[in-house]
């Protein structure tokens, strides 16, 4: 994965590669699919949810140059495979997920693997977690016209965001940057996500 998948299509961050040879991606996928778990596709994670193709995950780690001082604001925890990354590389990841099922069991196998730099709650997380603000470094993992404004507010001047832009049926993962409380956008590449569902998201019934 990390050879074909990774480095041949570009990611050099030695230390984002360095994360996802230690990070065990069967262990985060539903029984059934663990001999698919290194393929080159999303997986399904249940509750209508994916956990996503192993280079889109990499490309927006590998986008927020995470320094180990930083702390992280994940929203849509989904498996935990991306907060598990993120936490190899952060100094503390908050992790959002509207579905609580989802946010139970990701954080019960984050801790069973020993992760003590994970935090993780479950509602919504167009909202932020003010708590914790102001955020380094923000992923967003589902996608929405716009970033919600809650996150552009709770992060750091200086910090990164990375998120998928657009509707349902195809968006572009953008990096979006803060100086002095302005925000900059850099296109990365088209891409596929489930919606963001929340108040300062997509807008659906589910
Ligand atoms: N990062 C995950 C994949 C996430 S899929 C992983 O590594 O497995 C996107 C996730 O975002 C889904 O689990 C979905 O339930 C969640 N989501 C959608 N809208 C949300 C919101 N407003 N707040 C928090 N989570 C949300």
């Amino acid at each position: 994965m990390v050879k074909e998948q990774l480095r041949a299509r570009g990611i050099q961050d030695l230390g984002v590669l360095e994360a996802f040879n230690k990070v065990e991606r069967h262990k985060f996928v539903l029984p059934e699919l663990k001999d698919s778990a290194y393929g080159d596709f999303p997986l399904s994670i249940g509750e209508g949810q994916t956990i996503s193709q192993p280079y889109i995950v990499a490309l927006m780690t590998e986008c927020l140059q995470i320094s180990p001082s930083h702390t992280v604001l994940e929203i849509g925890t989904g498996s935990g495979y991306q907060a598990a990354i993120l936490a190899e590389r952060a100094l503390h990841v908050y992790s959002i997920e509207r579905h609580e099922v989802l946010a139970s069991k990701a954080e019960a196998l984050l801790k069973e693997l020993g992760y003590g730099n994970i935090s993780i709650t479950a509602g919504d997380g167009t909202l932020g977690w003010q708590e914790y603000a102001p955020f380094d470094r923000i992923i967003v993992t589902a996608a929405a016209p716009r970033v919600p404004l809650p996150l552009l507010e709770q992060l750091r001047n200086g910090g990164k965001l990375v998120m998928p832009l657009g509707g349902s049926f195809g968006q572009i993962l953008t990096l979006a940057e803060k100086e002095r409380d302005k925000i900059t956008y850099r296109k990365i590449c088209d891409c596929v996500f489930v919606p963001l569902v929340g108040k300062y998201g997509t807008k659906v019934n589910n």
